[in-house]
């Protein structure tokens, strides 16, 4: 078994139990509805990204970061083009961030992501101090599609866990976000 064959069946079996459950404490999103932040621009950018993303080979995820309302940081999914599973968008952006941004500016942030982050990003985005995410298609959604399971602690429990506590808001746009796994490669 080559090296490369190796952490794509790790990839896929991190993929089959890590994504989040959408708990009960996620906050549901409704266009108008006392909602004072447009989200609906950021997850378009997330999904040109996940588009993006499955066209350069890897799994169709993309993931912004919104400072002030202004997009300062984005990142793809790199599992396969870096041949290591963890490579997930969200986990790309929130090492750019710890290594680019202040911890205030990363504590004002929010994160967006096209689909809900999973439970290894839920990790990395605690241990780096995001405090508001943002996604797209959630991951039941996603588990109807790709047939990765939602089982694992949510963020909120994580984070509940640990003792903090984050914003967690979605889906949005669910219905065009699942589009993007169109672009999904054959081999994952
Ligand atoms: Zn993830």
């Amino acid at each position: 078994m080559t090296i490369r064959t190796f952490a794509i069946i790790v990839c896929l079996l991190s993929l089959s139990v890590s994504p989040a459950i959408a708990g009960d404490e996620t906050t549901p999103y409704k266009q108008g509805a006392g909602i004072t932040i447009d989200h609906e621009p950021f997850i378009r950018q997330t999904f040109d990204l996940a588009i993006s993303s499955g066209k350069h080979g890897n799994h169709t995820f993309g993931a912004l970061l919104v400072h002030q309302g202004k997009v300062v940081l984005t990142a793809e999914n790199t599992v396969n083009t870096d041949a290591n599973c963890t490579h997930h968008a969200e986990t790309n952006l929130v090492s750019k961030a710890k290594r680019e941004l202040s911890a205030g500016v990363i504590r004002e942030s929010t994160l967006y992501a096209s689909t809900e982050p999973c439970s290894l990003c839920c990790a990395a985005m605690y241990y780096v101090g995001f405090k508001r995410v943002v996604y797209g298609v959630s991951s039941k959604g996603l588990a109807k599609l790709t047939g990765w399971h939602d089982e694992g602690l949510s963020c909120n429990e994580f984070y509940r866990y640990k003792g903090g506590q984050i914003d967690w808001i979605g889906p949005v746009l669910e219905e065009e976000g699942v589009k993007v796994f169109r672009y999904m490669p054959k081999k994952n």
